[in-house]
């Protein structure tokens, strides 16, 4: 990647700074992070505004909705969008930063018309349910079954720790097709619609108060065939592409966030005479150049699931490690800038200190990525 920018990228940010200086100041205001209807009502109606706009979907190709924009474009429109505090892409996560790329993907043409443009449009929401409470880490050894009925599959079993299942319209649901296949070779891919009868979806309040995910009970809920993404008993395959998009690209913009976030607790520590702190001074210093390398890691990373054909590789198994870990010490930081005030559930640092706590388990944990960097990356020998 040529890490100046050219003439025309240079037109992209201005005429996006331009849009978003317009925009932001008529957005109503956010809802609180506890009333998840208004807050899937808000983020799909900023999604709908980046539609109508043609902001959706940026990086997207262009035969699935999307405007084939360069990574370079992309990464504008993430620096640009944080810098100026636009929200977050929130209930609109899976929808557009992992089911969508994997259906983008993977999907036939009938498969990417029905379900691409309504997540562009803001339109519907999308969950992931993968984990399930026997089979987190070791995700391949779900149990949850699909027995073919028909032109049915007919499912059974149980999901955890599932975002946004409150307020899904669909599932990226992840089921075992073959009981008898070795682990990883039995699984498949299916698109649920969440209001099928059999879904039952029993929200878990989280240590910040928010119910943020739930737990999905699965009772004979019947799912077409058509809605499989991948060949049946793939499902394996398919996943690593979609965890490859989760790891790889979803956090990117929160980097930029953390970067706006790290200026904001200067500035603060200066206001409330913390600075004068030498300690904290230093951490914030060393926290300051370890999200420009992570910004850097992400524009090769970018960069480099461009030229291998948009899906990102393992490197972003590296990002996820270092990121999830540097965004906790951001906000143990932030806590030393408050003082005292950090015990209060008011401050919204306070509750993105608690939420940081889980960014080493969400989306693999760190233990994990260690492992996926030591075998496939540095070619050391399997554990046991
Ligand atoms: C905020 C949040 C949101 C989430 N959202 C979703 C979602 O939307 N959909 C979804 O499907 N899941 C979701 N998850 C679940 C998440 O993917 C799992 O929690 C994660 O994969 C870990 O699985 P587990 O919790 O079962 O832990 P376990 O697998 O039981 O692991 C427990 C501990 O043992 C370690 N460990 C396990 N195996 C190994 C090994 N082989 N080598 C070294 N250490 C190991 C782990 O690293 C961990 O520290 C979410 C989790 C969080 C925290």
């Amino acid at each position: 990647m040529d890490l100046a920018y050219t003439q025309e990228e240079q037109e992209f940010r201005a005429r996006l700074r331009a849009w978003l200086g317009k925009v932001l100041p008529e957005l109503p205001a956010r809802p609180s992070p506890d009333d998840w209807p208004g807050r899937r009502a808000y983020d799909l109606g900023w999604q709908r505004r980046l539609y109508e706009a043609g902001y959706a979907g940026l990086h997207w190709p262009v035969d699935a909705g999307g405007r084939g924009a360069t990574p370079t474009q992309h990464l504008i429109f993430l620096e640009e969008t944080e810098r100026a505090g636009a929200p977050y892409v929130g209930a609109n996560f899976v929808g557009l930063l992992h089911a969508g790329p994997t259906i983008a993907a993977e999907g036939t043409a009938r498969q990417r018309a029905r379900w691409l443009p309504p997540v562009l449009r803001g339109e519907e929401v999308w969950c992931q349910g993968f984990s399930e409470p026997d089979a987190g880490s070791d995700l391949a050894s779900l149990r949850t079954r699909a027995v073919r009925d028909g032109d049915a599959y007919v499912i059974t079993g149980s999901k955890i720790w599932t975002s946004h299942a409150e307020v899904a319209d669909w599932c990226e649901l992840l089921v075992r097709t073959d009981a008898e296949a070795p682990k990883h070779r039995g699984i498949s891919w299916l698109a649920m619609p969440m209001d099928a009868p059999g879904v039952t979806v029993r929200p878990l309040r989280t240590l910040a108060g928010s119910t943020e995910f739930a737990e999905v009970f699965l009772d004979e809920v019947r799912v077409p065939v058509a809605n499989r993404v991948g060949a049946e008993n793939d499902g394996w395959r398919v996943t690593m592409v979609t965890l490859s998009f989760e790891r790889g690209t979803a956090f990117v913009g929160e980097v930029v966030a953390c970067r706006r976030t790290l200026g904001e607790l200067a500035r603060t520590a200066k206001a409330n005479g913390r600075w004068d702190d030498a300690v904290l001074r230093r951490r914030l210093g060393r926290l300051y150049g370890e999200f420009g390398a992570l910004w850097r890691l992400t524009q090769w990373n970018v960069s480099e699931s461009e030229r291998s054909g948009g899906v990102p590789g393992i490197g972003g198994s590296v990002f996820k490690l270092a990121y999830s870990h540097a965004r906790q010490e951001l906000y143990e930081v932030a806590a030393q800038v408050l003082g005292p005030l950090s015990l209060s559930l008011e401050e919204e640092w306070t509750l993105d200190r608690l939420s940081s706590l889980s960014y080493t388990i969400a989306a693999g944990t760190s233990q994990i990525q260690r492992n996926i960097v030591a075998e496939r990356i540095l070619g050391l020998p399997k554990g046991r």
